[in-house]
């Protein structure tokens, strides 16, 4: 794996992006940004499954007057993100946004983005630079492959905000097809110094777009790059949030709750593992430390199998083995499987 690409951090809100600050879980809210109740609450079930950074679409004046409301019930930093009207990134942040999301293909002429970056340099608050591959600027050569565009479109916004002084910024190069995604964000991370803001756009519902993200995000991740992650899903944003945190947990990137290991069941096995795994998984959800559970389907193999475990159980006919790192504690009968293995993870 290789070492963390090296970036300036940017600070948005109270959150440090890039630099040594660990690599951060975002998503945005589906509610209309307009409903400051409806978002508020959105908001604050993200906040409680530890959502770093939130954005809210800005889709007009309402929406971006409405922000000032919604930070009052909020604990987490608020980026607002905003597509064809420049006015509309002023009015979020005269509203108190912590963060902007442009997309460089449709807010148009340079002089809005100068007047954008000038209100937000004054207030400290970072813009991404938020390219798609759905909606690139017009380009001089559209031979160049789609990559190669993306980059090149997030360079001349870059470049023109660097022409202002405006250097709190943070790029995002997004695209549905996961190889042009890796490509992209491989070039510019070699060309700019600012912190990346990592993710598959539109990846799909949760049984595919958790593989899409996982395989994009993940191989970036590997690389080194990427600051922030967003996994895009067409679910309910906490879907998001704790895809993004089994991606980092997968490559020993953060710490967050507890890890469950689960064997796929074999012929060997003789309970239903698959419901006990997911009740076991349900239990977990509301275990906050970084403790690694297992939950195995025979009680030959299972202990040596989640040997690094620091606790489980291995389960025959009507009984279990609990064991903690591989050694065998004690047997337990069914009816206890789950309500053992969940004391001895509340003691760890
Ligand atoms: S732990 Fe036992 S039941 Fe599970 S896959 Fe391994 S051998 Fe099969």
């Amino acid at each position: 794996m290789n070492p963390r690409r090296t970036c300036k951090p940017i600070q948005i809100g109270n959150v440090t992006v890039g630099g040594n600050a660990p690599i951060t879980v975002q998503s945005m809210t589906n509610t209309d940004t307009r409903d400051v109740m409806s978002t508020i609450n959105q908001v604050k079930e993200l906040e409680d499954c530890d959502c770093e950074l939130v954005r809210v679409a800005v889709p007009d004046a309402e929406a971006a007057r409405a922000i000032r409301d919604i930070k009052k019930g909020i604990s987490i930093p608020l980026i607002a993100d905003i597509h064809f009207d420049y006015r509309l990134a002023l009015m979020a942040l005269e509203a108190g946004c912590d963060g902007l999301r442009l997309n460089p293909g449709n807010i148009g002429e340079p002089e809005k983005i100068k007047a954008v970056a000038q209100a937000a340099g004054e207030r400290k608050v970072p813009i991404r630079i938020g390219v798609n591959a759905g909606s690139l600027p017009e380009t001089d050569n559209p031979r160049l492959p789609v990559a190669r565009q993306m980059v090149e479109a997030a360079l001349e916004q870059i470049r023109l905000l660097e022409s202002m002084d405006f250097d709190l910024i943070k790029v995002s190069l997004k695209a549905f097809d996961v190889p042009t995604t890796i490509e992209a964000y491989s070039d510019i991370a070699e060309k700019i110094p600012y912190p990346l803001h990592i993710g598959i756009t539109e990846a799909g519902t949760p049984r595919t777009g958790v593989i899409r993200s996982t395989v994009g995000i993940g191989t970036l991740l590997y690389m080194g790059i990427g600051d922030t992650i967003r996994v895009s899903l067409t679910a309910h944003p906490r879907e998001e949030v704790i895809a993004g945190y089994e991606i980092l947990k997968s490559l020993n990137l953060r710490q967050h709750g507890p890890i469950l290991v689960s064997c796929p069941s074999c012929g060997r096995t003789e309970v239903d593992i698959v419901k006990l795994a997911g009740a076991v998984e349900t239990e977990l959800a509301r275990i906050d430390k970084p403790i690694k559970v297992a939950v195995m389907g025979c009680i030959v193999n299972g202990p040596g199998e989640a040997r690094d475990a620091d606790v489980g159980i291995a389960c025959g006919k009507g009984k279990a083995i609990l064991f903690k790192k591989g050694e065998k504690i004690r047997t337990i009968k069914e009816k206890d499987f789950i309500s053992v293995l969940m004391a001895e993870v509340e003691r760890f």
